[in-house]
């Protein structure tokens, strides 16, 4: 399914989720679920169901992730909160070249002349030339959680604008920013996801290699591969090996709430479905 086709499946349900009770609303600011700390000098931000954070170094900021369109002004207001512009985020990494992830991305872009960083595989999601697999979404329409997820979407800015510049890196690399980002690539959700490792904090920010929210089904239990969205969910699976030596972490996904325990477990969990 392409873009064009997916749009028309959000506009339609803009129009039906406008006569719907909701306690959601158009504006980014009053969609914040999240701007807490955590782990130190790591914030997160987005919405109940779409994570992106924030992390502090050596005075300048690295986002991972752009949630959706409209989350930019929760990025105003978050910069502003923490101190600092959009001129002081050093990069905008993301795990994966997903829409839900580049959302604002175009317009930090443009403000700030902010390098936006995603793995080599992921280019063509990002700069347009690629499509995203939406089938799995359409039949799953019936579903309540899906209907609130296709809510939210369009409510927060709907498809993201494509970037006019990415800065591609690989495998194995460490991207040396204003803290080391340590690159661990876990094909499977998208050829090019990527794990980014904080090792100065034990964090790993996972993208989609691991949810603790199911956007399909809802389900809250754990760290898990989500149940839709996966290019090839065997391949998802077997990637997590390369996360099995991190030990003791605070594992940030981009969907659901921050879990904190010992790799191995979390794998364990996530294989255990
Ligand atoms: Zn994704
Ligand atoms: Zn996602």
């Amino acid at each position: 399914m392409n873009h064009l086709i997916c749009y028309h499946y959000i506009h339609t349900w803009t129009v039906f989720g406008s006569n719907m009770t909701s306690t959601e609303t158009t504006n980014g600011r009053q969609e914040v679920a999240h701007d807490s700390k955590v782990a130190p000098g790591v914030y997160r931000f987005g919405t109940n169901r779409v994570n992106w954070y924030v992390v502090e170094a050596g005075g300048e900021l690295i986002v991972i992730d752009a949630g959706l369109p409209n989350h930019w002004e929760q990025l105003l207001d978050g910069l502003n909160g923490l101190g600092y512009s959009p001129e002081n985020i050093a990069a905008l990494v993301l795990t994966h070249g997903h829409g839900d992830h580049i959302g604002f991305a175009n317009q930090l872009q443009k403000t700030a002349n902010v390098p936006v960083l995603v793995h080599t595989a992921d280019v063509a999601l990002v700069d347009g030339d690629g499509e995203e697999n939406m089938l799995e979404l359409v039949r799953n329409l019936w579903r309540p959680a899906v209907i609130r997820l296709l809510i939210e979407f369009s409510r927060s800015g709907g498809i993201p604008s494509p970037l006019e510049s990415v800065e591609s890196f690989a495998a194995g690399t460490d991207l040396e920013l204003s803290a080391t980002l340590r690159v661990i690539h876990v094909p499977g959700h998208s050829t090019g996801s990527c794990a980014l490792y904080l090792p100065d904090r034990n964090v790993l920010f996972c993208g989609d290699a691991l949810a603790t929210v199911d956007l399909k089904t809802g389900n809250t239990r754990g760290p898990q591969i989500m149940s839709m969205f996966n290019d090839n969910r065997e391949q998802a699976l077997e990637s997590l090996d390369r996360l099995g030596s991190l030990g003791e972490v605070t594992l940030l996904p981009g969907h659901g709430d921050p879990w904190r325990g010992e790799m191995q477990e979390a794998i364990q969990l996530a294989r255990s479905e």
